[in-house]
């Protein structure tokens, strides 16, 4: 294993919670690298406005949000590599993360990788992923200009992502498969009163259909979910908005995860099960998942990592 560079933090992630940590890290002097991924920025690349980040009283574009945190990281020392890493070593000290044929090591390591969007695992689903059917309302709803969607799911981002589509599209409809709603209620309000937005309720998709050679989708079969009645429902675009994994396969033998693969850190805390090792952001968050909590967690994570490196070297 050629040793390319030591550090005494690498930050795996580049989200809220990442930048945070980088942010910390570097004004404390430290030596910092953050593994950003390839599409740096974390979940805000996907998202339109943020309302609710304090400091923005008009709101403010995720990925404009994220350029910020990136130059304020910048600012403070850390080295910033638009890389993914592929692999860690945990079970040696100093602690190894391969990134392509680079090997970096450090000191201690804040994993800040975050979650991703969850598909719905039909075969249909597959074959139009990218071609009529999106899990990012804010990268693809400009090819929907015009014609009519529908969105799957109960939850905030299924309200944010139809109220978004409206922008584009002449009709959305939200399709949920129960009647209780998880997004809170003035995101299910803000959708209710939108004209160009209709809600059905007990419904799940069964499949999507149209043109693979072409890439269009025309419509999907939906099923009713009391009664599993099948019925069509035409539509050209399908965005799934039903909710995030967590980034941790990587880690998966060598942390403590909860059941659902989230990252267990102690609690009020962001150590992980490994001394030295610190999660951060919704890696380790399946509870608030916010771009302010996971920016706190990551000044958390970055303290943490501070005040536990001090120990070593007294
Ligand atoms: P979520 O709250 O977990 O909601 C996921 C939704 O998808 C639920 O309605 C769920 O239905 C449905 N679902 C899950 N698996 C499904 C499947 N296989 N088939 C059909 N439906 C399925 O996820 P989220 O909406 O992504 O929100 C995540 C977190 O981010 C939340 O804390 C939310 O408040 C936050 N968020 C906030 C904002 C904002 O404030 N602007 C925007 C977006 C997200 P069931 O309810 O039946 O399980």
């Amino acid at each position: 294993m050629s040793e390319v560079k030591h550090y005494d933090v690498i930050i795996i992630g580049s989200g809220p919670a990442g930048y945070t940590a980088a942010v910390y890290a570097g004004r404390a002097n430290l030596n910092t690298l953050v593994l950003e991924g390839i599409e740096r920025g974390g979940q805000l690349m996907i998202t339109s406005d943020v309302e609710n980040f304090p400091g923005f009283p008009e709101g403010i574009m995720g990925p404009d949000m994220m350029e910020l945190f990136r130059k304020q990281a910048a600012r403070f020392g850390a080295t910033l590599e638009t890389k993914l890493a592929d692999e860690v070593v945990f079970d040696q000290k100093p602690f190894k993360v391969r990134s392509s044929e680079t090997w970096y090591s450090a000191d201690a390591i804040i994993i800040a990788t975050g979650a991703s969007a969850r598909f719905l695992g039909i075969p249909s689903e597959l074959a139009f992923k990218g071609k009529g059917v999106s899990a990012c309302a804010t990268c693809d709803g400009f090819f929907f200009r015009g014609k009519e969607v529908a969105v799957v799911g109960g939850g905030d981002s299924a309200m944010e992502e139809a109220n978004f589509l409206t922008k584009f599209a002449t009709k959305v409809t939200i399709l949920h498969r129960r009647d209780e709603f998880r997004a809170s209620k003035i995101m299910v309000d803000r959708a209710r009163n939108n004209p160009k937005i209709e809600i059905k309720t007990f419904t799940e998709v069964d499949s999507v259909y149209g043109d693979e050679k072409t890439g269009t989708v025309a419509g999907v079969k939906l099923k009713d979910t009391k009664t599993g009645e099948i019925s069509d429902f035409p539509v050209q675009g399908l965005f799934i908005a039903i909710g995030h994994d967590p980034n941790t396969k990587m880690f998966e033998g060598k942390l403590k995860m909860d059941a659902q693969k989230y990252i267990l850190t102690e609690p009020g805390k962001t150590k992980t099960s490994l001394e030295g090792v610190f999660a951060c952001g919704d890696v380790q968050d399946s509870y608030y998942r916010q771009a302010i909590t996971a920016a706190g967690s990551g000044c958390m994570a970055a303290i943490e990592a501070e005040r536990w490196l001090e120990e070593q070297h007294s």
